[in-house]
Formats: C-alpha cells, sequence, structure tokens
C-alpha cells in the first residue's frame, strides 16, 4: 500500500517508520498510509529552508513572482487531477473540490503581484537633506500547519504569499488527507522554486511540536480547531515566534421578518449542508426573528432539504460527500442525540441515512433542527457536519446579543431588506466577517481573511494584505548623504 511520504529539499523522500492510515470517506476503506515524520525528519526539513533563505531572499520579487504566474497555470493544468485527489481523500464532490482549487488559485494570483505590494513607503526631506523610507524584509524560515477540510487551498493561503515576500517555508498538512496538498506542492517546485525553499512534512503531534520549539522557525501560520489554535498561538509565542492561528467557527445567520425567504432558504442549502458542513464558514445556526417568520423559515427549509443527495465523491449529482472519518460521524449524530435529548426538535433526521453501494462510507444525511436554545451543548460546541439548527428570537437585537455572547466569532449573516438594520448589523455585531443577505462572507484574495473572539489567535488576519505584514518584518532607514561642497558640518545634538 502507498505511503504519503514528504518534500524535503526539493526531492519526494520515503518514510514508513510511523504511519497512519488514510481513509477513503465514501467507501470507508483504508487506502493509503501517510507518515508520521520524527523530529529528525521534520529538523531536516526545517534546515533545508535554513540553508536556501539567503539565496531566495536576494532573488528579485518579479522573479519569484514568475514563479507564481507558472505555478497558477500549472495548477490550472491540473485541476482534475488535484480534484480527484480532494474527491478521494476528503470526500468532496468534484463541483465542491474545484470552488476549492479555484480559490486557492486565487491565492496564487494575489502573490504575483509581490513586486507591487513590497514596494514599502518613502519620504524624501524628512529633515534637511535626510530621506527616509520603511522596507518589508523577509523573516526566514516560516512553518504552516494546516487542517483537514481545505487540503488544496488554506496551504494556498500561506505559502504562496511567505514565498513571494522571500521567506522559505515548511508545511506540516493534515494527517488525513494529504495527497492532494503534495502534489500541489510538487508543482509549486515544478514552476520554479529552488530546492529547500518549500517543503513538506507529514506528522502528527512530534511534527508539529519540533516546528513550535525549533529557533529557525521564525513564524507559525495555522488554522484548525480553537483548542490547538489556542495551543499554537500559546507555545509558539513563548518561544518568540510570530503567530497567527486560526480556529473553529460557529457562524449564525439572522433572519428578519421581512427577509425573502425563498431566497434565505436557498442560500442556507448551501452554506449549511455543502462539503457537509465541514467548513470553517458554514452556516450551522439560523436565528428566526418572530415566531412568524421561524415557522414559515422551518416549513420552507424542510421541503427544500427533501431533494438534498449524499453520496460518493465520485458522482456530481450529489449534493454532498461523507465526513471525513467514522470518529467524526459519530460525533455528529452524537450532537443531534443531545439536541434531541435537550429539548430541541429534529424535524429533518439525517442520522441514519444510507448510501446504497456504500454502506461503510462515513455519511450523516441534511439535518435540520428547531427549538434550539443557547444552553443546549448542539448550540454551544462546533459540529462541523450537515446539520442545520434554528434559534427562536424576539428581535434584531436579541439574535445579535446571542452572536455577542458566543466564543466564536468567524462569520455571520443577516437576511433583510432593510438597508438601516443591515448598517447597524454590520456596524455592531463582534464578528470578523459579515455578509448582508450572503451566507458565506469569506473574503475574496486580495482582501484578509480571519474571525473575531477565540476564531483567530493573533493580531493579523490570513492571505491579502494582511498575510504581507505578517510574513515581512518592517525596517525603517533614516538615510543623509552629505553634498559635495555644501556640507555643513557634523552634529552631535539629538535630531528634532
Ligand atoms: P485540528 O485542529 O484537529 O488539526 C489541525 C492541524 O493541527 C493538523 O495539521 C493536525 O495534525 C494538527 N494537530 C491536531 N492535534 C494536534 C495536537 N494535539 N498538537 C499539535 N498539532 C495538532 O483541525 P481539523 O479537524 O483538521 O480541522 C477542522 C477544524 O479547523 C475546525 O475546527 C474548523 O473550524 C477549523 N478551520 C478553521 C478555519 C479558519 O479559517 N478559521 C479554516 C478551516 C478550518
Amino acid at each position: 500500500m502507498e505511503t504519503i511520504g514528504h518534500l524535503i529539499n526539493g526531492e519526494l523522500r520515503e518514510d514508513t517508520a510511523r504511519t497512519q492510515d488514510v481513509y477513503n470517506p465514501s467507501t470507508g476503506a483504508v487506502q493509503k498510509q501517510v507518515a508520521l515524520a520524527g523530529r529528525a525528519t521534520v529538523e531536516e526539513a526545517i534546515a533545508a529552508a535554513e540553508a536556501a533563505f539567503p539565496d531566495w531572499r536576494d532573488t528579485p520579487p518579479v522573479r519569484r513572482a514568475r514563479i507564481m504566474f507558472r505555478f497558477k497555470a500549472l495548477l490550472e493544468a491540473h485541476a482534475d487531477e488535484i480534484n480527484q485527489l480532494v474527491g478521494l481523500e476528503h470526500g468532496k464532490i468534484g463541483h465542491d473540490a474545484g470552488g476549492e482549487l479555484q480559490r486557492g488559485i486565487e491565492n496564487v494570483e494575489f502573490a504575483c503581484a509581490i513586486p507591487e505590494l513590497l514596494k514599502g513607503e518613502y519620504s524624501r526631506n524628512v529633515g534637511p537633506g535626510i530621506d527616509s523610507w520603511s522596507e518589508f524584509q523577509p523573516l526566514g524560515v516560516v512553518a504552516g500547519i494546516t487542517p483537514f477540510n481545505f487540503p488544496v487551498m488554506v496551504p494556498l493561503w500561506m505559502y504562496p504569499a511567505a514565498l513571494a515576500c522571500g521567506n522559505t517555508f515548511v508545511l506540516k498538512p493534515s494527517e488525513r488527507d494529504s495527497s492532494s496538498t503534495m502534489r500541489v506542492a510538487q508543482l509549486a517546485q515544478e514552476a520554479g522554486l529552488p530546492p529547500g525553499v518549500l517543503n513538506v512534512v507529514n506528522g502528527d503531534r512530534e511534527a508539529v511540536d519540533t516546528l513550535l520549539h525549533d529557533p529557525r522557525v521564525q513564524a507559525v501560520s495555522f488554522v484548525g480547531s480553537t483548542p490547538i489554535a489556542e495551543y499554537i498561538y500559546a507555545s509558539a509565542s513563548a518561544n518568540g515566534k510570530r503567530c497567527q492561528a486560526l480556529g473553529g467557527a460557529k457562524n449564525h445567520a439572522i433572519v428578519m421578518p421581512d427577509a425573502d425567504l425563498d431566497n434565505a432558504v436557498n442560500q442556507l442549502l448551501g452554506a449549511a449542508f455543502g462539503s457537509s458542513g465541514e467548513r470553517c464558514m458554514a452556516l450551522p445556526v439560523a436565528v428566526a426573528v418572530g415566531e412568524d417568520t421561524a415557522n414559515r423559515l422551518v416549513d420552507k427549509l424542510g421541503a427544500a432539504m427533501q431533494p438534498l443527495k449524499t453520496g460518493p465523491w465520485s458522482d456530481s449529482s450529489n449534493d454532498f460527500g461523507p465526513l471525513i472519518t467514522k470518529a467524526h460521524q459519530e460525533k455528529v449524530r452524537g450532537y443531534i442525540n443531545s439536541a434531541e435529548a435537550d429539548g430541541a426538535t429534529v424535524v429533518v433526521d439525517g442520522r441514519n441515512t444510507v448510501v446504497p453501494g456504500h454502506e461503510n462510507g462515513f455519511y450523516v444525511g441534511a439535518t435540520l433542527i428547531d427549538h434550539v436554545t443557547p444552553d443546549m451543548q448542539s448550540y454551544q460546541e462546533e459540529i462541523f457536519g450537515p446539520v442545520l439548527q434554528v434559534v427562536r428570537v424576539n428581535s434584531m437585537q436579541e439574535g445579535m446579543d446571542l452572536i455577542d455572547a458566543h466564543e466564536y466569532g468567524n462569520g455571520t449573516c443577516i437576511f433583510t431588506r432593510d438597508g438601516e438594520a443591515a448598517r447597524y448589523f454590520t456596524d455592531h455585531i463582534k464578528v470578523g466577517m459579515v455578509g448582508v443577505n450572503i451566507p458565506l462572507p469569506v473574503p475574496v484574495a486580495y482582501h484578509s481573511f480571519g474571525g473575531w473572539k477565540r476564531s483567530l489567535f493573533g493580531d493579523l488576519s490570513a492571505y491579502g494584505p494582511d498575510s504581507v505584514r505578517f510574513y515581512t518584518r518592517r525596517k525603517t532607514i533614516t538615510q543623509r548623504w552629505p553634498s559635495a561642497g555644501v556640507r555643513e558640518g557634523v552634529s552631535f545634538a539629538f535630531p528634532s
């Protein structure tokens, strides 16, 4: 059986010392093994990145950008192959995998603009004959640690920008589905990256801890669940590294009485059940304002959910595929059980969904739960499955208070026809990414992505303009060149 190895110093590396099963979630069968790097292997990758740094940082940004242009073209040319690898190991249906790749490519396109983005700031004559400028220099070796749910896109949030800024990189992808991540990294290599500039090590906590403790690693970008994000942020910071750690979510949509309900229902289906709800920007909570709104919303959702189809990744007529593991399938079913036990009403029940011919796949069907209240465990915690819960409130303010009180603050949305209500909502809600009649307000690649509260530890968001700040350090130079013949003499007074 094939074992997914590592990419170190430009070469694929086999490693079978310690491995873990990789499943095909659509069938439930083990299809590969993945190597779990030990400390020495990770240290080798860090050493390769460190050795590659001096030449790479001195490579003109426009040449680094040209590699990104070639990388983009290669990603487009290999789209089918990449989407298939995502489907086989993650379970994402083809159209969804295609969307993930497209969003990833847009981050490569952003990195193509690096000569413009690194231009810096310049002031002439800050004093007589004195000029001053700030430039943005690369940090050195940067590490990225990524989750299973976007094995192509989330790594592309990180290393195209980091490399374009002149850093070298060690990526530790999720151990559950890293074949596509590896293939994409090989294409980056093929695009012209010198050996050691981009390295990928597969692994688990041992690999992560090595990256967190090695003094050669200057900065860490993390995306994953909140408990691990908090651990990564605390450890990296304690070790003097710059860190951004993006965590979990529980995104709410407020549905106002004046909303176009058919549009809201249509949008909510994609946002709640797309990719089986395994998205940090999924929308698992609808907050209906008023009993009448709630009753109409639940009726329409229940009817609209009937034709939804779950099944294997390879059948593009399916709306969404399986969950990532059997353990996760059981966890999601457990949340539905707990909501029911706590007194909520399961309106559409996906717990016993069986896909003929794929009986051992990790499926949970689309589920709708009404009369959910904030004290329930299913409301408080991130489920990360195809489960939409409805909470009933009496006013928009009550809905906003609910959202503000939640520990997570990644994304949110309001469905309304009232511009004043929408403006009040976007002005005041304590959430990082906000949609108006758009339930998945994922910023485009030339903005930045980040939640508030316990959805992001660190000051800077992922990708876009913030990534250029995160992956560089400012240096400010103040310079005087005495002009020949007009030199006035040296002053030792403190400059004023
Ligand atoms: P996870 O936290 O289990 O794993 C993320 C990464 O951390 C993986 O590379 C994993 O190997 C590593 N890891 C896991 N346990 C570790 C430990 N004890 N010590 C050190 N490293 C460890 O997350 P996941 O299940 O792969 O992904 C789903 C989660 O990611 C969800 O909570 C989701 O909301 C979140 N997510 C957030 C965003 C965002 O932008 N905020 C985006 C995508 C996913």
